[in-house]
């Protein structure tokens, strides 16, 4: 059950990523490619070893947000196409270079100072340019003939897709993607017309991919969460998800001590939580350090032997106590489930999320360095 004698470990699914990425692949079909994100170390899974496993899984593409973590995917010796999705500082250009990234592009600006650069060095970055088609966020706000414009003065660099992000495609019925999309085939419309079509089009995270939002998958898809076996659930339509992924990370605890305690007794930081009556509780060698959130304090939950441990008193930095009372067996050493499937019962990021009142995103990315990670 103790995979090594950690004090909190998380175990990743290789294979779980694998048939993820396969079952994405073949929802959307051969026509589109599919690019899965391992930004911020794979939402926590460990970016270089997810990545090697989705490039033997046959992942022609990854996508990144920052330029240092292209980089460590290319120093780890990753040979797929590294889309760097969140912008760059102006002292990581050379890098965008040097390690044979492939940069969204998000002003007119960058634009010419890459396209100049592509021509000193004689290399032809390709780029993907990047539209605020109504997200509010990163991406050229420009008009289509300016847009127009700028890739027409572009001489070094290579015009190679075209993208954009969506705010609400988790809410249906806010008109706000169908919107998007329009904004999107205006400029798309003017660059075709202008015979400068990009050979990718894409807009398409988790969500419109998993609800089959077909419209929005163009040729090329960004899928994060469901790379991890997650699809967050929607709001104003009906509809389910078509795509079948299961979670690849289980999230363990080593227990240090289990003690009895009696009638009365307050349990941790503030006095939270007063047993009443007297009890067992396990201490768990995991704490908010970890990345398990202290929102959970006198909330949350565990898995111990099969059963559900409340979590009692407050999550504190490295320690978190559990009312283990009635779980026969349970010693130092034995583990708990924080995150993950035993027997007939389950907790999942989103569980977590929303008793602690996050998002199951921040749930996995937050799970610490101090965390570690084991591969199966
Ligand atoms: C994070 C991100 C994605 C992936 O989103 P998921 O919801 O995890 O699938 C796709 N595109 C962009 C631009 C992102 O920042």
């Amino acid at each position: 059950m103790n995979a090594g004698g950690y004090r909190s470990w998380v175990e990743i699914s290789r294979r779980r990523i694998a048939e993820n990425f396969r079952a994405v692949r073949e929802l959307v079909g051969p026509g589109v490619e599919v690019v899965p994100v391992v930004k911020a170390d794979a939402y926590g899974h460990g970016a270089v070893e997810v990545s090697r496993v989705l490039e033997s899984a046959g992942a022609r593409w990854l996508a990144v947000s920052g330029v240092e973590e292209g980089v460590a995917l290319r120093s780890a010796g990753i040979r797929t196409r590294i889309l760097v999705m969140a912008d760059f500082l102006e002292s990581e250009r050379e890098a965008l270079f040097e390690f044979n990234l492939t940069p969204a592009i998000h002003s007119l600006e960058d634009l010419s100072t890459l396209d100049r650069m592509a021509a000193e060095r004689r290399q032809p970055l390709a780029f993907h340019l990047k539209l605020d088609t109504g997200m509010g966020r990163l991406g050229t706000l420009a008009g289509p003939e300016e847009i127009l414009a700028a890739l027409q003065a572009v001489r070094a660099a290579r015009f190679e897709g075209l993208m954009t992000h969506f705010a609400s495609a988790a809410l249906y019925g806010s008109g706000q993607t169908e919107r998007q999309i329009e904004a999107f085939d205006r400029v798309l419309a003017t660059l075709e017309a202008a015979g400068l079509a990009p050979r990718y089009q894409h807009m398409g995270s988790t969500i419109p991919v998993a609800y089959a939002r077909r419209e929005a998958w163009r040729n090329m898809v960004r899928p994060g969460q469901a790379i991890y076996g997650y699809i967050s659930p929607v709001r104003g339509t009906t509809r389910k998800p078509l795509l079948r992924v299961e979670p690849a990370m289980q999230w363990k605890a080593s227990f240090l001590e289990i003690k009895e305690v009696p009638e009365g007794m307050l349990i941790g930081y503030g006095g939270m939580f007063r047993a009443p009556r007297s009890m067992r509780i396990g201490i768990l060698a995991v704490g908010y350090a970890d990345g398990y959130p202290h929102r959970l304090s006198n909330r949350g939950r565990v898995i111990v032997k099969g059963r559900y441990a409340p979590v009692v008193g407050a999550v504190s930095m490295d320690l978190t106590t559990v009312d283990v009372t009635g779980i026969e067996g349970v010693g130092p050493g034995d583990c708990a489930t924080l995150l993950g499937v035993e027997g007939q019962v389950s907790i999942d990021a989103q569980e977590i999320a929303r008793l602690a009142g996050t998002i199951s995103y921040a749930v996995l990315c937050g799970i610490s360095a101090r965390v570690r990670r084991v591969y199966l």
